[in-house]
């Protein structure tokens, strides 16, 4: 078995200086980077800190009682996110996602929400808000989250074997709390709710079926998120990547299946839907998603900006470097002058790494030793 090496080094530091000068678009134009994709989801990073250790993301070795985390000061604070967030949808942004780290241990994140519910797009539209979770202040808060304007929750569940649950969270945390944190945003209106589960060969590909067999039929969709080389920190190899068609060929074994068309552009998950007697999809029986990030690559369509916890915009999820727009802001900015910056930067894009993978170096040393944390700038 080949050796893992996690190089530790603190990637936070390299930051671009924002593009000035760009013209700002009319009303009724579209912000398309160079291979023509929109600008239309932004993920934001809210903490760079978790109650998690999942080895696939933070492990233990790296994210230790000694790692240096954020100091509160450099976070971006309520009312910088809400006035970035307003700068981006003015700029064709429709959908906002809150994530980190673990989002619920931010502070106050319902009064975030609360600011972020009331912007509009130009047409005067609501925007599509969702937060990703490891679902263990669920129980404890989704009825707040929804009073405070959120819509939905994509809940990350690897598996329903306690045992197996307790060992990819890695700090002991039982399965049991998180299907209530589920329940919970269930009743609280939190919907429709979306549960992601990482398969990674060799640890939880055991738990697919149990996982399919619990959440078929309660509307509930489950997703299966092909293993990823996010990151520097977690030993990632090709041979623990389970590929999506496996997955649907084991799914297939004991549900029938039947493919569906995307249900938005852009979207990551191939959708597929259960089956009934008579061989056609049963809306009653739901669907799954398989997100193939590493088998097929859908850089083709990908519309998302990410947000950094400190206020920087990352162009894709294997970047290694992103645009300091908290310089911007703390330096007295207007609004013109930042909305200027995000066309540039979104107008320079060139980003597509999961189509070039295969081409790119792979080693600890070379590209991925260089790319930030998914904790930092937000799955
Ligand atoms: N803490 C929250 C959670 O776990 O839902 C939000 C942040 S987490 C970084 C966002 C998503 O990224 C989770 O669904 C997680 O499973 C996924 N993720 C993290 N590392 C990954 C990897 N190496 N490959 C694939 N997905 C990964
Ligand atoms: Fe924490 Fe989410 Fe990363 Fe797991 S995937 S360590 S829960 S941020
Ligand atoms: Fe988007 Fe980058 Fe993922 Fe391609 S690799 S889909 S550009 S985030």
């Amino acid at each position: 078995m080949a050796e893992r090496v996690i190089p530790l080094i603190d990637q936070r530091s390299r930051l671009l200086a924002v593009p000035r000068g760009a013209q700002l678009l009319p009303k009724s134009g579209q912000l398309v980077d160079t291979l023509g994709r929109p600008l239309r989801d932004l993920r934001i990073s809210v903490t760079d800190r978790c109650n998690f250790r999942c080895s696939y993301c933070m492990p233990k070795e790296v994210f230790d009682k000694d790692y240096q985390y954020l100091p509160h000061a450099s976070l971006l604070t309520f009312e910088e996110i809400t006035r970035l967030a307003r700068l981006f949808v003015s700029q064709g942004v429709h959908k906002l996602r809150l994530t980190g780290g673990e989002p619920l241990l931010r502070k106050g994140i319902e009064s975030l929400i609360e600011q972020l519910a009331a912007l509009r797009t130009p047409d005067g539209e609501p925007l599509d808000i969702t937060l990703t979770t490891n679902g263990a202040l669920l129980t404890r808060k989704a009825r707040a989250l929804k009073a405070a304007g959120l819509k939905r929750v994509t809940v990350s569940l690897d598996g329903l074997d306690d045992a197996v649950f307790r060992r990819m969270n890695d700090v002991d945390f039982p399965v049991a709390e998180v299907l209530a944190g589920i329940e919970a945003a269930h009743a609280a209106g939190l919907g429709p709710l979306k549960v992601n589960m990482v398969v990674k060969r060799g640890t939880n590909e055991q738990q697919i079926l149990p996982m399919a067999r619990h959440f078929r039929g309660t509307g509930i969709t489950l997703r299966f998120i092909e293993y990823m080389d996010v990151g520097a920190t977690n030993g990632w190899r090709m041979d623990e990547v389970m590929p999506s068609a496996e997955v649907i060929d084991l799914l297939q074994s004991e549900f029938p299946l039947v493919p569906l068309e995307p249900a938005s552009p852009g979207e990551t998950a191939e959708r597929w839907g259960y089956a009934g007697a008579d061989g056609r999809y049963d809306p009653a029986l739901g669907e799954i998603g398989a997100i193939s990030s590493v088998t097929r690559a859908f850089c083709g369509s990908c519309n998302r900006a990410r947000l950094s916890t400190e206020g920087s915009v990352y162009l894709c999820l294997f970047a290694s470097q992103g645009y300091d727009l908290r310089t911007l802001l703390r330096g007295g900015a207007s609004d013109d002058e930042i909305q200027s910056a995000i066309t540039a930067i979104w107008q320079g894009r060139t980003d597509r790494y999961s189509e070039l993978r295969a081409s790119l170096p792979s080693q600890p040393g070379q590209a991925s030793a260089r790319r930030v944390e998914m904790s930092y700038i937000g799955g």
